[in-house]
């Protein structure tokens, strides 16, 4: 009893001591997290290659793995980015690829879920890389009227900034984003300079036309990211013996358990979408399909639909493709999520797979 008593007394009064001592340990704790993450350059750990993070590996619907569309491409040191969902300009900075440094976006298409990112993406790029041109973006048609949209959304934004900083740190020619849009019809190289290579090429996501794919070549090694798809199209002959096929994909199982519940609580409007999407987006083992057609190394599954917030749940997302039949492909396949970097280095043909968050 008395042993309990001394205890309770030492476990008490090392609360309070605790309790007493918060503050300076929040201090020490917040100036080491502020020293090991102030130029923190996630770009310095990777060995020379082409390399591919996921900055956004969900949908518009919430999920708290996954981010909005966005897939960053790194190729040497140049940062590029392929569409700029909701939340994912943060997740860049989580991840410590300096935002300030991007060379350019592009994007796949028009829906709200690829581009509603994109007010914060150019803000912040022109905030801390006091960048004196705006961020190209490439797209197909309809560009734009997208980025002059969002221009014209944030000039207020712009005014402020520059008097409050001053134009030396934020140049006001600097703010925004510039469209370059290339005809998307056919397969056409947007960017081709400094060993880099990248092709644009046409994908079925109808009724949304255009809609395109990337292809990113460099040191060797290449990446492909489908966008958003049905299956088949180009893109298994876009992806021929490509190393990584980064591809959308949507499990119409659990999308048709989400359906049922939606009709089953009296969401009618909401159920009819449900009932929609799956016939613009590819099923975990359709995109597999598309990966042994191409032959690539391995096949990550981004734009993941529904949210899959636990592993556990994987293999009842990937289905089919979880299962390795012989038709299908044989390659790894991996359940994309935030913070997941696969490198291609230069002179080798192995993916090293790393973390970011
Ligand atoms: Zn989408
Ligand atoms: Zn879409």
């Amino acid at each position: 009893m008395r042993k309990a008593l001394i205890a309770l007394v030492l476990i008490a009064g090392a609360f309070l001591l605790f309790r007493h001592f918060q503050p300076a340990i929040g201090e020490r704790l917040f100036a080491r997290a502020v020293a090991a993450n102030v130029g923190r350059d996630a770009r310095d750990g990777l060995p020379d290659g082409l390399h591919v993070a996921l900055c956004g590996a969900g949908s518009p619907l919430a999920d708290p793995r996954r981010a909005g569309p966005c897939t960053a491409v790194i190729a040497g040191r140049r940062l590029f980015i392929v569409d700029t969902g909701g939340g994912s300009t943060r997740r860049l900075a989580e991840m410590g690829l300096p935002v300030g440094d991007i060379e350019a976006l592009l994007l796949t298409h028009f829906h709200s879920d690829h581009i509603d990112g994109l007010g914060e993406l150019m803000t912040l790029r022109w905030a801390n890389g006091g960048s004196a041109a705006p961020l190209p973006v490439f797209g197909p048609p309809g560009v734009d009227t997208v980025v002059q949209g969002f221009n014209a959304a944030y000039a207020l934004d712009r005014g402020y900034r520059v008097a409050h900083h001053g134009a030396d740190v934020v140049p006001p020619a600097g703010h925004g984003a510039a469209p370059s849009a290339f005809a998307a019809d056919r397969p056409v190289v947007v960017l081709d300079a400094g060993g880099l290579r990248v092709t644009a090429f046409p994908v079925g996501h109808d009724p949304v036309r255009p809609a395109v794919g990337y292809r990113f070549d460099y040191a060797g090694r290449s990446a492909v990211i489908s966008g958003d798809t049905a299956p088949g199209g180009g893109i298994a002959a876009q992806a021929k013996g490509a190393d990584l096929l980064v591809h959308e994909a949507l499990s119409p199982a659990m999308v048709g358990v989400i359906e049922k519940a939606l009709r089953g609580a009296g969401n009618a409007r909401a159920a009819k979408i449900m009932s929609d999407i799956p016939d613009y987006h590819t099923s975990p083992e359709d995109a597999a399909r598309t990966a042994a057609a191409a032959k690539v190394r391995m096949l990550v599954l981004n734009h993941v639909v529904p949210p899959v917030p636990l592993r556990i749940l994987e293999p009842y997302f990937l289905g089919g493709a979880g299962e390795r039949y012989n038709e299908r492909y044989r390659g790894p396949i991996v359940v994309g999520a935030d913070g997941m970097v696969f490198s291609l280095p230069r002179g080798t043909d192995s993916i090293e797979r790393s973390d970011l968050l």
